[in-house]
């Protein structure tokens, strides 16, 4: 693997555990709101785990480093988010892995997104991560920049404010998860935002 290529990798879980750690008390109180207020706690663990391994994902190439990523996060974040985060990564991987340099980008994030959809039984519109991830995938299509990216993840995730939950714990509340932004989305939009900035540098 290329030195750039290994920078990348490393960069990108330095600029994920960097967001997370930075933001962890804040996404816990957000879902003590409307969870049971781990989900800091879990997105911390899941990224202490991938860091701890950081030098031997760096030695992979970009798909499969991306596919143990998702593993790891699988097996460390415990609750919901695990499987959905590491679903993600997993897929993003794998569709990269079949197409190698010539990965259509925006289509192998749509697979992943839906794929996080069915592995949630989740829809847009049910107040959880999905709600950042289909309109960051809509800007991927759309070519927008970076920035522009960014910018629409941050928005979609204080659109969760006014949703109804109807997957996971905040479901539980009914209408009374109406008012809180979901943990979930903010988490996603933090990561999407620091993905973002780290590669415009
Ligand atoms: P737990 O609810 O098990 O404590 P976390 O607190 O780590 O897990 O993660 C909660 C977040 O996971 C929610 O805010 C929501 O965004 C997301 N989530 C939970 N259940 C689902 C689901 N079925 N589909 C999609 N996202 C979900
Ligand atoms: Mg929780
Ligand atoms: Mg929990």
């Amino acid at each position: 693997v290329e030195p750039r290529k290994q920078a990348l990798i490393g960069g990108l879980i330095d600029a994920c555990r960097a967001v997370i750690t930075a933001n962890a008390d804040h996404l816990s109180e957000l879902d003590r709101a409307i969870g049971d207020g781990d989900h800091g706690t879990n997105m911390r663990r899941g990224c202490e785990a991938v860091y701890a391994e950081r030098d031997r994902i760096m030695t992979l190439p970009l798909p499969q480093a991306l596919e143990q990523i998702g593993f790891t996060l699988v097996m460390n974040i415990g609750g919901a988010a695990g499987p959905l985060y590491g679903t993600l990564l997993i897929e993003i991987g794998r569709q990269m892995g079949k197409n190698g340099e010539h990965a259509d980008f925006p289509r192998v994030l749509e697979y992943a997104v839906d794929a996080v959809a069915r592995r949630g039984r989740a829809a847009a519109g049910d107040k959880t991560l999905l709600d950042v991830l289909y309109p960051v995938y809509t800007e991927v299509l759309r070519r927008s920049d970076l920035a522009g990216i960014a910018e629409e993840a941050e928005r979609s995730a204080k659109l969760t404010f006014g949703m109804k939950a109807m997957r996971g714990r905040a479901s539980f509340l009914g209408d009374r998860s109406i008012g809180h932004v979901d943990p979930g989305a903010m988490s996603c939009a933090l990561l999407t935002a620091a993905v973002c900035r780290f590669l415009k540098e």
